[in-house]
């Protein structure tokens, strides 16, 4: 499942091939993917220009000249795949129509952006730009963890008082938008955090600390990302995901990294998803 760090990643590969140009042609050749596709989703792209691309929580929204934005989900297994330009010092040939290719935008330019599903978990819909934070899957978001409106003294006030454990009061997308369960496991590690503790124990100064660590660690994986974005487009044009080196999650029966640390990292099921920690790091 790709979190708020492998969208922007994706969102950032795609900006320079997208952003400003025209839509040549939008082939839709399915219905739906996790729910129907918006009624005549190719005419209405076709020929209107992407005047942006930007980002909020885990969907891409392309704000196009037609008034409306398309907004992007890419689900569980969704890749974008860019052939027809020039990525760095590569140019991908199209490709031959593969099973599970959904939506295909031809650019101006030359571009073609391919959108590939194999579970159709993605989705996509139109909205009309001026009023797309109302889209029932955007209204219901929190501040950005990366904005200015998400800050010390939010977080503090809205941890105060909750009785949920800290894990599952940072997954509620009404809190903060795009944290996921890897980034939270990460975050709390940093921050020596249990992840069972309840958020309203959590002292002041403890619960201010999240705040520059959740940045921390989004802006860490967002440049591996850029990094790893490098080699997939020089490998094959396909903005796909990235494994990363993470300090807690996946690392159940490990030696804690904390230096001089002989904790051995543990993990407990919340809510269904797997916490991962360090029984000595973490209280
Ligand atoms: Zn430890």
């Amino acid at each position: 499942m790709p979190e708020l760090p492998e969208v922007e990643t994706v969102r950032r590969g795609l900006e320079p091939v997208m952003t400003g140009r025209l839509i040549l042609q939008a082939q839709v050749n399915r219905p739906d993917l996790r729910w129907p596709f918006p009624p005549r989703m190719a005419e209405r792209l076709t020929g209107a220009r992407i005047e942006a691309l930007r980002r909020r929580s885990k969907y891409i929204l392309a704000d196009l000249s037609s008034g409306e934005s398309l907004l992007i989900h890419l689900g569980m297994s969704g890749r974008m795949l860019i052939s027809g330009a020039a990525l760095g010092a590569f140019h991908h040939a199209h490709p031959a129509p593969a099973k599970h290719d959904h939506v295909v935008f031809d650019l101006e330019g030359g571009a073609r952006v391919t959108f590939n599903d194999a579970r159709r978990f993605g989705a996509m819909d139109l909205m009309a730009t001026a009023t797309a934070e109302a889209h029932p899957l955007l209204s219901v978001l929190g501040p950005e963890p990366l904005g200015n409106e998400f800050d010390e003294s939010y977080l503090v006030a809205r941890l105060a008082g909750r009785n949920t454990p800290i894990k599952t009061a940072l997954l509620d997308q009404h809190l903060v938008a795009g944290l996921g369960n890897i980034y939270v496991c990460e975050v709390l590690f940093r921050a020596g955090i249990h992840p069972e503790r309840r958020a309203s124990s959590l002292s002041r100064a403890e619960a201010a600390s999240l705040v520059p660590l959740i940045r921390e660690v989004l802006a860490d994986a967002i440049t591996a990302g850029g990094s790893s974005l490098r080699d997939y487009r020089q490998a094959d044009g396909d903005l796909g995901y990235f494994q990363h080196s993470f300090r807690v999650y996946g690392r159940e029966g490990a030696g804690c990294v904390t230096p001089g640390c002989t904790g051995v990292v543990q993990r407990l099921v919340q809510s269904g998803r797997s916490s991962f920690f360090c029984p000595i790091c973490q209280r």
